[in-house]
């Protein structure tokens, strides 16, 4: 089977189910190809033949049997997968969780001294990230607003050595303008690093828009079935070797029953994101209208912020959006969580199933402002969906229900 990347025409669909599927990992050397997907390799144990062998043994080389943490052959097919369906990348290195992933890309980029510029929608534990890890390393955090060229511009120092893009913001769903942000960044010889998760590498090609790095957090989207948990980061060939060392360094070491699931997952991840990218749109329509609601937040809106960008640079969309309640209390949005028959309550997103979480930003922004500056500042209370599989007409119903409830709570009489 060639690879699909000798081939450029080959569309996203075929090099999703083609990606990381090499003859030598899928059967035996009699047998080469022989099953679909590779098998399991449990391994921390790697043997030689013979001591000629062990000292000829290109030590520690990609993809070569070493020693386990640096993986076997089914890491090695989820990590190749991965660097197919992303134009531009020359590898991946996989850790065991997304945030494992943004620490270990932080950890390889900055030194002691550096600025690292976060883009202020970024994920609380990045945030998090730069208030602790980083400070304690000597690196300094500075945020800015996610949709101003200006406050990137005026955030930057000589210091600055990074900076970390998430688009969009995977609770408000604030679009940047990558290409900009990018190309900024590089003319101050700053290395760019996206949070890609949202949309994943179906959906924007990170590296072809100009991010040196791009990190997935593959519990979301490519799991897909909210039972397994894992990170990327796909980058060009100089930043991958680095990446590489610097995660082989910490230790970072992903297991195979895990890698299995991924690319089991991976397969199936185009189809499931087309259909809760329907299913979200079309529910996000429905939302708009409501009365209780004062705001949607997602790009794939026509009209709403963000989209002409969204329109301009992504060729995919997911499950994930929020929106804002019409005033009211913490206590009636809860009541309206609560009453969701079909919705989960839990903080992740990405799966096969539907959830529902709080979203309250005002806490935890610094360079912006929330409620954002055209809204009431009473609309405080936002929900975030996560669109799964489910019947679009059930889940309308389900929210229906559930907006009658905080229509009816106390706190609105
Ligand atoms: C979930 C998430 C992460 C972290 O991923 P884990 O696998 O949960 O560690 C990072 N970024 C975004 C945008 C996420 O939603």
């Amino acid at each position: 089977m060639s690879k699909p990347s000798d081939n450029d025409n080959t569309g996203a669909a075929t090099r999703t189910v083609l990606a990381g599927r090499r003859a030598e990992w899928t059967g035996t050397p009699d047998h080469p190809g022989a099953v679909v997907n590779p098998a399991v390799w449990r391994a921390s144990t790697h043997l030689y033949p013979d001591m000629a062998a062990l000292r000829a043994h290109p030590a520690n080389r990609d993809g070569n049997f070493y020693y386990g943490r640096r993986g076997g052959p089914t890491q090695w097919a989820l990590a190749e997968a991965l660097t197919e369906l992303e134009p531009g990348a020359a590898g991946t290195v996989l850790y065991p969780s997304g945030v494992a992933a943004i620490a270990g890309v932080l950890l390889t980029v900055l030194r002691p001294g550096d600025v690292l510029l976060m883009t202020d929608n970024a994920y609380e534990p990045s945030r998090v990230m730069g208030r602790g890890l980083l400070k304690d390393f000597g690196i300094e955090t500075r945020w800015f607003d996610p949709t101003s060229m200006a406050s990137f511009e005026a955030t930057c120092c000589d210091r600055t050595k990074a900076v970390l893009l998430e688009s969009p913001g995977s609770l408000t769903m604030e679009v940047q303008d990558v290409p900009a942000l990018a190309a900024a960044a590089k003319a101050r010889g700053i290395v760019s690093i996206l949070d890609n998760t949202w949309a994943s590498s179906l959906g924007f090609a990170a590296l072809k828009h100009g991010a040196d790095i791009s990190v997935m957090s593959l519990t979301k989207h490519v799991s897909g079935h909210s039972d397994c948990m894992m990170g990327s980061a796909s980058a060009g060939e100089d930043w991958y070797r680095k990446l590489r060392l610097r995660a082989q360094g910490l230790g970072n070491v992903v297991s195979p029953d895990d890698a299995s699931l991924m690319l089991r997952g991976l397969r199936t991840m185009k189809l499931r994101l087309e259909a809760e990218t329907a299913s979200a749109l079309a529910i996000a329509q429905w939302v708009e209208h409501r009365p209780e609601v004062a705001r949607v937040l997602s790009p794939m809106l026509p009209g709403s912020p963000g989209h002409v960008l969204w329109a301009r640079d992504f060729t995919g969309g997911c499950g994930l959006f929020s929106f804002v309640l019409k005033g009211g209390t913490s206590a009636a949005r809860d009541a309206l969580i609560d009453a969701l028959d079909l919705f989960g309550i839990g903080f992740s997103w990405g799966g096969f199933e539907s959830l529902a979480t709080p979203v309250d930003p005002a806490a935890i922004r610094t360079a912006s402002t929330w409620p954002m500056t055209d809204m009431e500042p009473s609309d405080t209370f936002g929900i975030r969906l996560s669109i799964g599989l489910e019947d679009t007409a059930n889940l309308i119903a389900d929210l229906e229900q559930a907006l009658a409830v905080w229509a009816a709570h106390g706190d609105h009489a």
